[in-house]
């Protein structure tokens, strides 16, 4: 597999809309040549697309972590390439059962007729993704789009320049522009980008950014999948199991520095075990890292107005009587040079804190009171519906309670994000956290046209329902009122 070696140019000419529309005629024009690739040309490109990533693994590692600032090696191999490799595998595994025809039944008024749902694929698929995983959030949903069948044109984020020229080369070398084109450039590209006429859109970023692609794709009726954003919470039962809360929850925080969609952006628990649990995470924060500054396992902050934010949001929440412990006693200068949070936890919060309105998307973690689950689940309630929700603790009927009474994209049991790198259940958010759903099979229906056939038998009654209308055609009738 051919190794890239990366280019310094990070500037790659930007494609104007006129540029976009002419690769997507082409794209389309490809696709209707051959529309419905068989089983081996798809495991050919993922395939190729699996050793691509892998042969290439070094550089994407550099390239990621020189547009963050830094970004932890390990965290880069766990949490981008190796979930590409399982998301890879399984397609290959699973998909030409997927792709298989499928018997429905038929009602009994309609046999000796009978129905299927044959998966079509659907032409090209636009993919815009952000920079937080900026290789895995544009790699997955194309696994899905090769597995379906189709051709894909990918837009990743301006915040990581590096990454997306790399990913631009990496997948230029082993596709066509026909079959996978990748878009480098700003905000006015993803605006084109947006408003081209793909046959579906797949869109990771914010709610708001969320919003505007939405209405752009909806002026070509362009039907999307919104993977967006929220506040997820995480309920702490009164006898949960705190050793391993507290680990678990201090690990999922701090993954890329807490910029991670189903990060656990605040904690809802009993008042009487807020401050044993607030200090057990900040003694666990400074065990996995010692420092925060100057510490290769730490990641930084992607860029200088997303550092500002941060600390913008603390201080609104420090100003308006928060109470805050900071992880570690790192140099505050030496951390702001690296854009460095260490964990930050924050307790006696107010609801007019921005840090209880806004997508925290960053180490600091609020701590809620809250005594019951009664409390717990009118208070998730009374928000908008999470990307993510986790519980903790070891009554089951009370887990149970949380699955049926709160409404959020996916859940992790007792541990925090496990639920997104599961390929055999859907991914995706509801409401404001999103629409529709990939990964696995979720993925391949998403990008599928699941057509739906009716086979008419040559001993069909149907001609009894024909004009002129008679005696027959009311004995039928009334046959088919009596079986309906
Ligand atoms: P963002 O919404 O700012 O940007 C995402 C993408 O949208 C980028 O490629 C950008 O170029 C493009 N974009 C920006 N403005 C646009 C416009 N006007 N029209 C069309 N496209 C436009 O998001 P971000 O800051 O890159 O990522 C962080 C957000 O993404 C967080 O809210 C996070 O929760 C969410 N996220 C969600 C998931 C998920 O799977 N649900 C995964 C990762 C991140």
């Amino acid at each position: 597999m051919v190794r890239i070696n990366p280019s310094s140019k990070t500037n790659a000419a930007e494609p104007t809309a006129a540029d976009l529309q002419n690769i997507l005629s082409r794209q389309k024009a490809a696709f209707n040549l051959n529309p419905n690739p068989d089983w081996a040309s798809r495991k050919a490109k993922l395939s190729k697309l699996g050793d691509a990533i892998k042969a290439n693994e070094d550089a994407f590692v550099k390239a990621i972590s020189d547009d963050f600032g830094h970004r932890a090696t390990e965290e880069t191999i766990i949490a981008e390439s190796m979930v590409i490799q399982g998301g890879i595998s399984h397609a290959i595994k699973h998909t030409p059962k997927w792709m298989r025809a499928r018997k429905a039944p038929t009602a009994l008024q309609f046999k000796p007729g009978s129905n299927k749902i044959i998966p079509q694929p659907l032409g090209v698929i636009g993919i815009i993704s952000p920079w937080n995983y900026p290789l895995q959030l544009a790699i997955m949903p194309l696994i899905g789009a090769l597995g379906a069948g189709n051709r894909a044109m990918i837009k990743p984020s301006e915040y990581t320049p590096k990454l997306s020229m790399l990913l631009k080369q990496v997948l230029g070398e082993i596709f066509d522009e026909s079959e996978v084109y990748v878009a480098t450039g700003g905000v006015n590209v993803a605006q084109a980008f947006s408003s081209l006429p793909f046959d579906h859109l797949v869109f990771t970023g914010s709610t708001n950014v969320g919003r505007i692609v939405a209405a752009a794709a909806a002026k070509n009726l362009t039907p999307c999948t919104l993977e967006l954003g929220g506040k997820s919470p995480t309920i702490i039962d009164k006898d949960a199991n705190m050793d391993i809360a507290v680990s678990r929850i201090t690990n999922a925080k701090l993954l890329n520095a807490g910029q991670t969609c189903v990060a656990p952006d605040y904690v809802l628990m009993p008042s009487e075990k807020i401050e044993a649990f607030s200090d057990a995470m900040i003694e666990q924060a400074e065990k996995f890292y010692p420092t925060f500054a100057g510490n290769d396992d730490y990641t930084s902050i992607i860029a200088d107005a997303h550092y500002a934010r941060l600390q913008d949001i603390l201080e609104d929440a420090e100003n308006k009587g928060a109470r805050i412990r900071v992880a570690g006693d790192d140099d505050k200068q030496q951390l702001a040079k690296e854009r460095r949070v260490p964990l930050t936890v924050v307790t006696e919060t107010t609801p007019d804190m921005r840090i209880m309105q806004e997508e925290i998307f960053g180490p600091l973690l609020p701590v809620v009171a809250s005594e019951n689950l009664d409390e717990s689940l009118e208070y998730v309630q009374s928000k908008e519906r999470p990307l993510a929700l986790y519980w903790f603790g070891q009554d089951n009927q009370k887990r149970d309670r949380v699955l049926n009474e709160s409404i959020s994209g996916g859940v992790s049991i007792n541990d925090c994000a496990w639920h997104v790198i599961q390929e055999d259940i859907p991914f995706g958010g509801v409401g404001p956290s999103g629409m529709g759903a990939y990964h696995g099979e979720a993925g391949f229906e998403s990008f599928s046209h699941m057509k739906g056939v009716f086979f008419q038998s040559r001993f069909s009654q149907g001609k009894k329902l024909h004009p002129p209308y008679g005696p027959a055609t009311h004995k039928m009738l009334s046959l088919m009122k009596k079986i309906i």
